[in-house]
């Protein structure tokens, strides 16, 4: 077992001096998964209809017989996409998103789709209709969410790399969880073509990685303007890679002072806090600095998000869309039937949040004045980015819980997104990655910079990567 454990740029350097192959690497991973996946649960299905694979990729191209996990909400052409919800069972998605199209041309191979919550409603992967995945730092422990499957796969070794989503941190905050690499592209940077709509003006897709080499690796692959998604941005995509290793002296990063103190873990702060010491050794200045309307970013994302998905969600009525209940004496009845026993609790939930947040009557307190306070939101932002090149906070405030000690108590769940929402609802770029460990688990730092400028935080992320030697082997040892 030698190859599951390497990250891609590892691999393409071995395939490219004859030591290794695809095949080789695949068999690796797959007899890994047949031992550790029973109990990690992070994949709910694998390539059966052998659309995971482009024949005929030149070798030289970036992903060339590199593995990757998906995410279950991303389409690829032929197999199933079901957001792990029990309304999209039996879909088999009938095009490729413009993600799974780029890995396939860079000549990815695409091993199979990631558990996830429900509909990518979550921050612990326990909403799941196939069951929660498990963390690999600890098997009574979440991997965080939604992409839980898709952070775990990678810690583990399961896959080399993975995509996941991030509405609100759900490729962050398990990241940070797992103890991996983790990117939410600027809003408009990666098409959403093929994503399955949670909430159109936050959801990006981004990748899982072991490194952060490999991180921009994959974004490169990503990036780029697609005709086929309006909110895509006709912005060209700079050299990531060129940015790994690079000089950060003279670097300004800034702390914004509401995202350390009340409700985060001590020992999660300490280990942020040793890492910034580690970026102010390498020569960059570090200062504090204010995003002031950070208080409502909780509240303004869960009416704007859920506002959204309800709207979204409306398209599974058991007509083109879901699966259509029995039975049923009327359209009406078919239409409650269908959505009551197909969405989960907490999608109803949203469900209901988001339809009485958007009507008639309340759509001005609610939702209007929620998009107000996001405006001021964003503008803390550009502020901040007068001063500085980037921001460093914790991902989460803690590390990963428990299974089962959030579930039951929404607002609980609501609150580990404290750190992660404000980038969404700002459209600005954060990636998360491991800086230490908090009880014997990983513990994720997350670095904020202006729109479009991914390379600031591979520059840095790279730069602290170097200094921190994480140990990675803990998770694939436990798992
Ligand atoms: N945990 C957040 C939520 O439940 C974010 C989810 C996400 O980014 N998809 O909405």
């Amino acid at each position: 077992m030698t190859l599951a454990r390497k990250t891609a740029h590892e691999l393409r350097e071995l395939y490219r001096a004859g030591s290794a192959t695809p095949d080789q690497t695949v068999a690796e991973l797959k007899s890994r998964i047949a031992a550790k996946d029973g109990r990690l649960n992070c994949y709910v299905g694998f390539d059966a209809a052998g659309s995971g694979v482009r024949r005929n990729v030149p070798q030289d191209r970036p992903l060339w017989g590199v593995p990757v996990a998906i995410k279950d909400n991303i389409c690829v052409e032929g197999q199933e996409a079901t957001c792990a919800s029990k309304i999209l069972k039996g879909y088999v998605a009938p095009y490729n998103a413009t993600a799974t199209e780029r890995l396939l041309e860079a000549g990815a191979i695409l091993l199979g789709r990631a558990n996830m919550d429900e509909f990518a409603f979550g921050s612990s992967c326990e909403s799941s209709c196939y069951g929660p995945t498990r963390n690999p730092w600890d098997a009574e422990r979440v991997p965080g969410g939604s992409s839980g499957g898709s952070a775990a796969s990678v810690a583990a070794d399961l896959a080399i790399a993975s995509l996941g989503s991030d509405t609100g941190g759900s490729i962050r905050q398990p990241a940070s969880f797992c103890g991996v690499v983790g990117l939410k592209p600027t809003y408009g940077r990666v098409s959403r073509y093929g994503l399955i709509a949670f909430a159109s003006s936050l959801d990006q897709i981004g990748p899982f990685t072991k490194d952060v080499r490999d991180c921009a690796l994959l974004t490169s692959v990503l990036a780029g303007y697609d005709p086929k998604d309006s909110t895509s941005a006709d912005v060209p995509v700079p050299d990531y890679l060129s940015e790994i290793g690079k000089s950060v002296k003279g670097l300004r990063v800034g702390l914004p002072e509401e995202y350390f103190g009340k409700g985060i873990q001590p020992e999660v702060e300490a280990a942020v806090r040793s890492a910034i010491e580690k970026l102010r050794a390498l020569g960059v200045e570090v200062r504090p600095v204010s995003l002031p309307h950070t208080k409502y970013a909780v509240s303004v994302y869960y009416l704007v998000a859920p506002s959204e998905c309800s709207s979204n969600l409306a398209r599974f009525d058991g007509v083109r869309f879901g699966r259509r209940s029995e039975g049923a004496r009327n359209l009406l009845e078919m239409y409650e039937r269908s959505r009551g026993e197909g969405f989960g609790a907490e999608a109803r939930r949203r469900i209901v949040l988001g339809t009485f947040a958007l009507s008639s009557g309340y759509y001005d307190a609610y939702y209007l004045r929620a998009m107000r306070v996001r405006t001021l939101i964003r503008r803390d932002f550009e502020e901040a980015f007068k001063e500085v090149d980037a921001l460093v906070t914790p991902t989460s405030p803690s590390a990963a819980f428990k299974i089962g000690e959030k579930s039951a108590d929404p607002i609980q769940m609501y609150l580990s997104d404290i750190y992660t929402i404000s980038a969404n609802l700002a459209g600005v770029p954060a990636l998360s990655m491991p800086c230490g460990l908090a009880q014997g688990l990983p513990v994720g730092l997350q670095l904020i910079a202006k729109p479009f400028d991914e390379q600031a935080l591979f520059r840095l992320g790279s730069a602290l990567e170097r200094e921190l030697a994480f140990p990675r082997s803990a998770a694939r040892e436990a798992a």
